[in-house]
């Protein structure tokens, strides 16, 4: 790691977020469509909102509400919403990016208990960070793999360097026309993680934009190993080789 990226957080804020969520009970916020925050855009019923609360400091922080229904679930999407929904989400992070006034933006998304999220209605962050790049600290051996497939403009592969571990999946895009194949592979990568992958129920999806590539790479997320988290070791599953080959005999990839 070539360097150490720090973000300070704003406790009070953070409390008061906290306390929030706390006496949200049964009132879904994200549903509550006439209190949101400021609407920066909005395609349909996708709506990117400045976040309520902007606990990061030096950073402007917006949440990309992905549907107007509660339930719904990016790995269920029919393909054409999946396809809008990834097309202006993608089209607001570069937005962001070009505006010149942040060091870099983070575009991600967090599902389930495990994830880091704080609310179950689908949701993504798009984060413009004013001091900080984040590419400072990505190495270009997290995208690499064995492959489970290739087109001429996407490659989707399982780590063989992941970033944490153990079993992390990867989909670059050399061209942004051709978005929709990484949104498939995306929601092919998802559906099989919930579905397929041993006690799954928890993901992040994380974008990033370096060298005129787009990466997204999701992880499945458990309890965090201690030796990732006390001394920085990844580490690598020995089944990646079963689970490309599982991946491929469940779904067709185009
Ligand atoms: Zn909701």
């Amino acid at each position: 790691m070539d360097s150490y990226n720090l973000l300070a957080f704003n406790s009070a804020l953070g409390k008061r977020k906290f306390e929030y969520t706390k006496n949200l009970e049964d009132i879904c916020p994200f549903c509550n469509r006439d209190n949101l925050e400021e609407i920066l855009a909005e395609d349909g019923s996708i709506i990117l909102v400045k976040n309520k609360f902007q606990v990061l400091e030096d950073a402007f922080q917006t949440v990309l509400i992905e549907t107007d229904n509660c339930t719904d679930e990016f790995s269920t999407y029919p393909k054409e919403y999946l396809y809008q929904l990834l097309r202006f989400g993608v089209k607001q992070w570069l937005q962001m990016e070009q505006t010149g006034e942040y060091s870099s933006v983070l575009f991600f998304k967090n599902h389930g208990p495990l994830s880091g999220g704080s609310l179950p209605h689908a949701h993504m962050q798009i984060i413009g960070l004013k001091n900080i790049d984040y590419r400072s600290s990505i190495l270009p051996e997290f995208f690499e793999g064995l492959l489970i497939s290739r087109t001429d403009n996407v490659e989707f592969n399982i780590s063989t360097s992941p970033k944490i571990g153990f079993s992390e999946f990867n989909i670059i895009l050399n061209d942004l026309d051709q978005i929709n194949q990484m949104a498939d592979k995306i929601q092919l990568t998802v559906h099989y993680l919930l579905n397929h992958f041993r006690n799954c129920n928890s993901y992040n999806l994380f974008f990033y934009h370096i060298d005129q590539h787009i990466y997204a790479k999701i992880i499945p997320r458990f309890i965090t190993s201690p030796l990732f988290v006390g001394y920085s070791l990844a580490q690598v599953s020995d089944r990646i080789k079963d689970i490309a080959h599982e991946i491929k005999k469940l779904y067709i990839i185009r």
